[in-house]
């Protein structure tokens, strides 16, 4: 790829990751020129992977060798590398790698500090790396890109509650793992609304453990997503549940968390006003030291959002308009306890009935109707053809003027 062509095609989103989470545009052009060779490479062109990077992604995986470093020496060894629909995915999946704890000294770095910094964190294991970037953003002027101020955003971690083979719990034509999912992507709108990073511990249907067994697989499941949340400096950890019980009168909504602290507060109280408009119980908070998702280092809250088992409520959780007001009232505490002011969505603006279009006639059905039985009568009774001719070319007149469609072409 011609190299403008190519930094066009990049800059924008890189721009956007800047002013985001404060990650140098400059390096994240330089990187991914080095890593595809102007997009020339394999991995770019066949996974839309723009930084060699490995694992599983939005659209698999793609095998392939590649360079590794050892004490220096290069040997080639076979990888599985993540494969993306997109490169503006790949972007921001970097950018999620980049919000790892071992990258902070990248993130608001100057870019010739990222470059070593990067490096340094284990991003590539060729000694020449931090060089090579430094040289690219040199050459083509990238720095032009990096913006000197970006709001350093919070991070916040939701939690779409179990994961297939685990469904939670199922009832009236529901089940747990989807719903929670659902809400899930509403309170990230509303959250990325307000400039907030949002990170999902699972992002398909399944969990995160692969093993068969149901409570192996449960179990890391778990600790995967404490790993998760640990692994970044995450500001909140939201976990959504919805509850159930052999009661089908249980109902309402809970808040739970490992200690009661002035956030978790703030979070529940900005959804109490949710539930008295719509006449839903409020359980409280409740104090739940054994839930091993709530044991990890950022403030967490896991919400019970109603019950599944309760059929009302259920109705509730499949209703839209519900689930979006409800995501509004969630997004609004979990702002709150990070400290940010909530800024209530905008009214989509009522479109104005188009009118129905006039129709412009010149003349009543009704009278063209009588004027066109005339014209047949005479049509029918004549044996010139040109006369019958000229009946039907009045005819259609007569139609068109009537606004009706044209019978003798
Ligand atoms: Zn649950």
């Amino acid at each position: 790829m011609e190299p403008q062509a190519f930094i066009s095609k990049i800059k924008d989103t890189a721009i956007e990751e800047n002013k985001k989470v404060g990650i140098p545009a400059s390096l994240t052009i330089a990187q991914a020129i080095l890593e595809t060779g102007w997009g020339e490479s394999e991995l770019a062109k066949k996974a839309n992977n723009l930084f060699g990077l490995k694992g599983t992604g939005p659209a698999g995986t793609y095998e392939k060798e590649s360079p590794e470093y050892q004490n220096g020496k290069k040997t080639m060894e076979k990888s599985i590398f993540c494969k993306y629909n997109t490169w503006d995915e790949c972007i921001e999946s970097r950018t999620e790698r980049l919000l790892n704890v071992e990258y902070a000294k990248v993130i608001g770095a100057d870019w010739r500090t990222a470059c070593t910094e990067v490096w340094k964190a284990g991003y590539a294991t060729d000694p020449k790396y931090p060089s090579k970037l430094i040289d690219i953003i040199q050459r083509y002027e990238l720095y032009q890109y990096d913006k000197g101020e970006y709001r350093m955003s919070k991070l916040v971690v939701i939690d779409p509650g179990h994961g297939l083979p685990d469904p939670g719990a199922c009832g009236n034509g529901l089940q747990e793992h989807e719903r929670a999912f659902a809400l899930a992507q509403l309170v990230k709108n509303v959250l990325s609304r307000h400039g907030v990073t949002v990170l999902f511990t699972r992002n398909g249907e399944r969990s995160l453990s692969s093993a068969t067994n149901l409570k192996t697989n449960k179990n890391e499941d778990l600790a995967a997503r404490q790993r998760f949340s640990n692994s970044k400096a995450t500001d909140f950890f939201l976990s959504l549940h919805m509850n159930a019980s052999d009661d089908p009168a249980s109902n309402g909504y809970e808040t739970l968390c490992y200690s009661q602290n002035g956030q978790i507060e703030a979070l529940h109280v900005a959804i109490k006003a949710f539930l008295q408009r719509h006449g839903l119980k409020d359980r409280g908070i409740k104090i739940r030291t054994d839930l091993a998702v709530l044991k990890v280092k950022a403030k967490a809250a896991l919400l019970e959002c109603f019950f599944i088992s309760n059929p009302k409520e259920a109705a509730l959780m499949k209703d839209a308009a519900f689930l979006l007001e409800l995501a509004e009232a969630i997004g609004q505490g979990v702002l709150t306890a990070i400290g940010i002011a909530y800024v209530p969505m905008k009214k989509p603006e009522t479109p104005q009935p188009t009118p129905p279009k006039e129709e412009k006639k010149l003349m009543k059905t009704e009278d063209a109707n009588k004027i066109i039985r005339v014209l047949q009568d005479r049509w029918n009774a004549s044996t010139c053809q040109d006369e019958k001719k000229e009946m039907g070319r009045l005819a259609d007149e007569v139609r068109v003027a009537a606004g009706m469609k044209k019978v003798n072409g």
